[in-house]
């Protein structure tokens, strides 16, 4: 079950239709809209159709116990439809495909479940696909603002690279790689190119950007860790949601992430604000519908947040947040 390369990726216009006939019947974890894309050109009546959402262990193993038998399961969808085909896959031992609906996906290619516990984020499990299928013209069903914020998981490489250097350099693991240091910043290379491509939502610019995150997920594997793509910018996120008990696209918020903790590692903040242009990412507090006051105490609680949850060193845990602080990130998504 052990795969030494990244996965299987098959990359076309229109390839998710019929392919409910080549699989066969089998589970089908789909969000809504992209299963109302295909179902009438599936080919196939699902065994169980499943809509994902609670990522708790105890919900996905009483999903994985209850749901009749099948010899696979397909994932359609964002992230937590990847996820929760990954675990229904692994605790039946079943075959796996993945069809993502948005480059924003990178769960179609890491091994583990991102469980959810709270506002904790813990991985588990093992799950490598048959294939994962990336539809262009599925993707382009979705709104242009959910492709375009498919560039976070990508861009967060800018912020965590400096965070995991930084934490070397104060004596905390893991140890530093410079071959996965060096892939970060061709990572941010490759964004900086495909950008206006992804704000297109051209065949080009979401096969490219998807290769990004096979790559990362690749890597992530490889090392045993995620150091080099996720660091403070991630933080900012999960403390975003644990302070205001809401979830905003992981993208966006990541994205936002990234310009503020860049500018408060005074990190060539401007190269990620310029590929966030590009690409045409929501980020402004009023298109997102954030209030400068959630993001204020984020912030204000997010040394503390970093400590208590024990997430990896980072700028978050040498932030003395006061009103420069405040300052910067309102000029960082100004
Ligand atoms: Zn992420």
């Amino acid at each position: 079950m052990t795969s030494a390369s990244p996965f299987e990726v098959s990359y076309g216009r229109n390839i998710a239709q019929r392919l409910g006939a080549a699989i066969g019947p089998a589970i089908v974890v789909a969000h809504p809209e992209p299963w109302e894309h295909l179902r009438d050109v599936w080919g196939s009546e699902p065994l169980a159709l499943v809509t994902p959402g609670d990522l708790s262990k105890g919900f996905l193993d009483g999903l994985a116990r209850d749901l009749p038998g099948a010899d696979a399961v397909v994932g359609i969808g964002g992230g937590s439809a990847m996820d929760t085909a990954k675990w229904i896959h692994w605790r039946r031992e079943i075959s796996l495909h993945q069809v993502p609906s948005l480059p924003s996906v990178d769960a179609c290619f890491t091994r583990m479940t991102a469980l959810r516990d709270g506002s904790n984020v813990r991985y588990e499990g093992d799950a490598v696909p048959e294939m994962v299928y990336v539809d262009y013209e599925l993707m382009r069903a979705a709104p242009l603002a959910m492709i375009r914020a498919g560039i976070g998981d990508v861009l967060s490489c800018h912020t965590a690279r400096f965070d995991w250097e930084l934490a070397v350099r104060n004596g905390h693991g893991p140890a530093w790689d410079d071959v996965a240091a060096a892939a970060s910043l061709a990572s941010i290379c490759e964004l900086e190119a495909i950008a206006e491509l992804v704000h297109e939502a051209t065949d080009e610019g979401l096969r490219r950007l998807m290769e990004q995150h096979r790559e990362i997920g690749w890597r992530c594997h490889e090392l045993g860790h995620a150091r080099f793509e996720e660091g403070s910018e991630h933080f900012f996120a999960y403390c975003f949601e644990h302070v205001t008990g809401r979830t905003i696209l992981h993208g966006e918020i990541v994205a936002v992430g990234v310009l503020i903790m860049s500018a408060l590692q005074d990190n060539a903040p401007d190269r990620a604000r310029a590929i966030v242009k590009a690409a045409g990412t929501r980020h402004s507090p009023a298109t997102l519908d954030l209030s400068w006051e959630e993001i204020d105490t984020t912030l204000r609680m997010l040394p503390q947040f970093v400590a208590a949850g024990g997430y990896w060193y980072s700028l978050a845990n040498e932030l003395t947040v006061d009103t420069s602080v405040f300052a910067l990130a309102r000029a960082a998504l100004s």
